[in-house]
């Protein structure tokens, strides 16, 4: 079953995002972590892939590990940025050749620091681009019922001067074919809410599934707006700051994580998708919280 048809179902999806390794000392962190969390039988676990194909093999090899250890749909990460089509390809071919079905279709950054950068002369400009070409090599390969997910933003939105154009962009993506949506991660309900009331108001009726990061200790809280670009909330760092001990932080970190996504349920939200950073602690107290299964 494709994501597209688990997001028909009558429950909320559980969904969970795994990164590839690192050093081996990581690569064991994983299969812990992947261990522990398969058994909540998640509806499908994600993977990322490095920005201009960094990750490549990396990403490949823990895929193959979710589908064919674990028996968990993947959904496969795939980024353009600075790839020529070729290249690109190659890596869905691969992924098609082992019974990947679901896809994530991203753009990715450009790399850091790279002033005037152009797109690859031979590559794909946007996202949406990737979701009109997965489609077509998965149709020249006879392939009916593949099922790609793209990026939707929150925050984004919810910027008056930004709102109209996360709208088209989402929009866009929808015409080339995307079947759902992820969130980059937010921290108010009101910021998703408003996106899917919007979207619907302009034809987009693919499911959106928010994306949730329980940040447990303030180290980590701090650190996530530097990767994803969102601020942490004060209230929320704060918090964590004035825990008393770690186990204080942790339980204050899930209890927000588990109010957000409380509320987001009972909005209506198709499912939760939490991000682990490979770690499955906090990812599973954030299940048992919102007694999701199972
Ligand atoms: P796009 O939709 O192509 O947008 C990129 C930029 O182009 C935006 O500014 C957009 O406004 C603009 N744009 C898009 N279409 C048009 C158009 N037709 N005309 C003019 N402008 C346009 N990154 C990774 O490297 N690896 C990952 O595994 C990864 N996973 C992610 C998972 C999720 C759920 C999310 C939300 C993000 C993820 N990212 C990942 C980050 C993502 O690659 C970046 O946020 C990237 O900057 C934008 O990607 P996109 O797919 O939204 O790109």
């Amino acid at each position: 079953m494709t994501i597209r048809e688990r997001l028909r179902g009558q429950e909320p999806t559980l969904s969970f995002e795994l990164f590839p390794p690192r050093s081996p000392a990581a690569e064991e962190v994983l299969g812990r972590t992947m261990r522990a969390i398969v058994e909540r039988r998640p509806d499908f676990i994600s993977i990322t892939y490095g920005a201009s194909g960094s990750t490549q093999g990396a990403s490949r090899s823990v895929v193959q590990t979710v589908a064919q250890q674990h028996n968990v749909p993947p959904l496969a990460h795939l980024t353009c940025v600075n790839q020529s089509r070729d290249d690109l390809r190659a890596v869905i071919e691969g992924y098609l050749e082992d019974g990947v079905k679901d896809f994530l279709a991203l753009r990715g950054d450009p790399p850091q620091g790279q002033t005037g950068w152009r797109p690859h002369p031979d590559g794909l400009v946007y996202a949406s681009d990737l979701v009109r070409y997965l489609r077509d090599i998965a149709a020249a390969h006879g392939i009916d019922d593949l099922c790609v997910g793209v990026a939707a933003f929150p925050s984004q939105h919810a910027i008056p001067r930004f709102r109209q154009t996360a709208l088209d962009v989402l929009k866009a993506k929808q015409d080339a074919g995307a079947d759902f949506a992820i969130t980059q991660v937010f921290y108010d309900a009101a910021e998703y809410t408003g996106l899917v009331a919007e979207a619907a108001k302009q034809g987009i009726g693919i499911p959106i599934i928010p994306e949730v990061m329980p940040l447990v200790s303030a180290q980590r809280a701090v650190r996530a707006a530097h990767v994803t670009g969102v601020s942490t909330p004060q209230d929320l760092i704060a918090s964590l700051e004035s825990a008393g001990s770690d186990a204080d932080a942790h339980a204050r970190g899930v209890d927000y994580a588990a109010r957000l996504s409380g509320q987001l349920l009972e909005e209506g939200a198709p499912g939760i998708h939490i991000i682990t950073f490979n770690r499955h602690d906090a990812a599973l107290d954030l299940v048992n919280r919102l007694g999701l299964r199972r």
